[in-house]
C-alpha cells in the first residue's frame, strides 16, 4: 500500500481547523469537531457501534503528537487522548469517507 504522509500537518487554532498538505500538493481541512467524532480509538468505536454521540461541546484540539509516517495522536480540550489518526484515515475523514472506513 502506497502511505501518503502529508507534507505539512498545522493546526489553525484560530479557526479550529487542521490542515493537511498532501504531497501531490492538494489541501484538506478537518474542523476539530470532526476529527473528535470520528476518533477511531477502541472506547469511541465500541460507543459508536452502540449507537452513542462520542461529540463533546469541546471538539478543539489541545495537542498533537506526530506518529512518523503512520499517522497522528490527537488531544482534545474534553481530555480525550486516546485517538491515532493514520494519514490515510484523515484522508478519508476529509473526504467524507470516515464512515465507509470504520464500519
Ligand atoms: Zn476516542
Amino acid at each position: 500500500m502506497n502511505v501518503d504522509v502529508p507534507r505539512s500537518v498545522k493546526y489553525r487554532k484560530q479557526s479550529e481547523v487542521l490542515e493537511l498538505v498532501w504531497s501531490d500538493g492538494s489541501t484538506s481541512l478537518i474542523a476539530g469537531q470532526e476529527l473528535r467524532k470520528y476518533c477511531a480509538c477502541s472506547t469511541c468505536r465500541a460507543k459508536k457501534q452502540v449507537g452513542v454521540d462520542v461529540i463533546t461541546d469541546v471538539g478543539t484540539v489541545a495537542g498533537m503528537v506526530p506518529m512518523g509516517t503512520s499517522g497522528v495522536q490527537i488531544i482534545f480540550s474534553d481530555g480525550h487522548d486516546r485517538g491515532i489518526y493514520p494519514w490515510s484515515y484523515l484522508r478519508d475523514i476529509a473526504n467524507n469517507r470516515a464512515m465507509a472506513a470504520i464500519s
